[in-house]
């Protein structure tokens, strides 16, 4: 006889073990299965994130940071620093040590709220149809290798997360040409390193192995970079980004193939905006591949059981992570939305919720997004692109960070905050951050928006000097043209 669940959890990444941990919170017996293996061929928690994300980047991007600041940000500080050099296996062993304690702690966690964690590849069977047609649960075949096991649940949560999307001419082998995993464990920092693609990873990929001595240049489709963003910050990040030594991007090019040889990686692209339609060519040692994510849903056994995806690949829910089957919920990245980590769990907490019969949702129009580039960047709702095609009459107020008193003494003095109020009532639509720490910072802007503050609650609220904090105060106080130091 199979075991039998209430709650079956598809996926431990920050949506599937969130939502199990919940699912256990409120009394539901709780399976989660994964099938994600370490490189030494290990069961490893917490999917994407904690592997090969959000968590082994920022750990080297902070390394990376604060050697950038002994190289070249030091010596204004009168702080002499000779022989500095970069140990980058020393760099990538932090990582690890990092990540293993992460991973680790998801499954100390799952075993605390006794969830069941089942290692192996999830694939739903079948509809368990107790009276005629009634559905009364699911069955879910879990298959590691030779080993096929099978549970049943009288709910299924889908959190199978996202596999990064490949290009047609770039086999990707993780030793020269690599993807976000290939690229956060490289030894050494290749000489000349290719980045395709503008957008999060990329920026942060390329950002990350400049700064350890790489020549990095990036190739983007599109007319600007950060196609999300809005665009006036976009436009400040490019600057910032490609200031002296920093990054070559280039936009709005056509990539036409990628030969490789011993010596290099040829890649060959043509710019949009020339009309004779040049070839030109990027020789690099390394090539990163980072246009986007899929969404994963191969092996599942969508098909067994009429899982519905829409024409992207997605699995299709409504706004509670509803699929078109009964009992049968999806979260994350392998949904609509954002694919953020926060997101992901907030999601998987409302459908436990859900499930449970309280009323959990998540407000999609308010979930922050932070790229961990330097400067940071960071947002909430709506940007002035988006504002002005939905035709919103809006006031912006925007603030620069070179006039706050703790930017300049941290020497970090580029970029802005913009509040975007509605025209007639204030209320906050979108609040932009491009500068020193505004990953920390957005979490004011958020609230904000979730308590549907307007511009003026915000100038009126106290801030404390000398803080990062002030500017966005005095954006908001610049809506009303008011505001101070400037
Ligand atoms: P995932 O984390 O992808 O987890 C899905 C899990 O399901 C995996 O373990 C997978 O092996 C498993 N799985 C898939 N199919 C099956 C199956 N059939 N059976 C069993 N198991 C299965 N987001 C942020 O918010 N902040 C950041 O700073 C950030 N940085 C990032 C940096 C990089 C380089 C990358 C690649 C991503 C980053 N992200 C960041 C995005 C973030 O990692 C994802 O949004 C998040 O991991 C999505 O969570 P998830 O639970 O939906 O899926
Ligand atoms: P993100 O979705 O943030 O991971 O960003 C992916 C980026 O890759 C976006 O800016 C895309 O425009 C870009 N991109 C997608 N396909 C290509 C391509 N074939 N060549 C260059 N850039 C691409």
């Amino acid at each position: 006889m199979p075991r039998s669940f209430d709650v079956a959890v598809i996926g431990a990444g920050p949506g599937g073990y969130v939502a199990a941990i919940r699912c256990a919170q409120l009394g539901l017996s709780t399976v989660c299965i994964d099938e994600w293996k370490n490189p030494q061929g290990k069961p490893s928690l917490g999917g994407t994130c904690l592997n090969v994300g959000c968590i082994p980047s920022k750990a080297l991007l902070e390394s990376s940071e604060n050697y950038e600041r002994a190289a070249h940000k030091f010596a204004a500080h009168g702080i002499k620093v000779e022989g500095l050099s970069v140990d980058i296996p020393v760099m990538m062993s932090r990582k690890d040590k990092i990540v293993a304690a992460f991973t680790g702690g998801v499954a100390m966690l799952l075993k605390k709220n006794k969830v069941a964690s089942l290692h192996g590849r999830g694939t739903l069977l079948r509809s368990i149809e107790e009276h005629g047609d009634n559905n009364s649960g699911w069955q879910i075949e879990v298959k590691n290798g030779e080993t096929v096991d099978t549970v049943e649940a009288k709910h299924v949560i889908i959190a199978t997360g996202s596999a990064p999307r490949s290009l047609p001419f770039a086999q990707i082998d993780n030793q020269r040409i690599l993807d976000n995993a290939g690229a956060l464990a490289l030894t050494e920092a290749p000489r000349r390193l290719g980045v395709i693609g503008a957008g999060v990873i990329g920026l942060e990929m390329g950002s990350l192995w400049r700064r350890l001595g790489s020549e990095v240049t990036i190739l983007e489709a599109l007319p600007t970079l950060l196609p999300a963003a809005d665009e006036q910050v976009a436009k400040e990040a490019l600057k910032i980004f490609t200031r002296g030594s920093g990054l070559v991007i280039n936009t709005d090019i056509r990539i036409s193939g990628i030969q490789t040889s011993e010596a290099s990686i040829a890649v060959e692209y043509v710019n949009a905006q020339d009309k004779e339609g040049n070839v030109q060519k990027l020789e690099v040692d390394k090539l990163i591949i980072a246009v986007g994510r899929v969404p994963n849903t191969a092996g599942l056994g969508a098909d067994n059981v009429g899982l519905k995806l829409d024409n992207r690949g997605f699995i299709e829910v409504d706004s509670d992570c509803r699929t078109n089957l009964p009992n049968i919920y999806a979260v994350g990245d392998v949904v609509r939305g954002p694919m953020l980590a926060h997101k992901a769990s907030e999601e998987g907490v409302a459908v436990a919720e859900n499930i449970a019969g309280q009323a959990g949702h998540v407000n999609l129009d308010t979930i922050p997004w932070v790229i961990y580039t330097s400067p940071e960047i960071a947002w909430v709702g709506k940007n002035e692109q988006e504002l002005k095609a939905a035709g919103i009459q809006y006031k912006a107020g925007q603030f620069p960070f070179m006039a706050n008193g703790r930017a300049r003494a941290l020497g970090e003095t580029g970029g802005f905050v913009k509040v975007l109020a509605d025209a007639t009532n204030d209320r906050i639509l979108g609040i932009h951050m491009i500068g020193p720490y505004v990953s920390e910072m957005i979490a004011e802007a958020v609230t904000a928006m979730e308590f549907a503050a307007s511009s003026e609650d915000i100038a009126r609220i106290v801030h404390a000097h000398p803080s990062l904090s002030e500017v966005l105060h005095e954006a908001a106080l610049a809506v009303d043209k008011r505001a101070i130091h400037i």
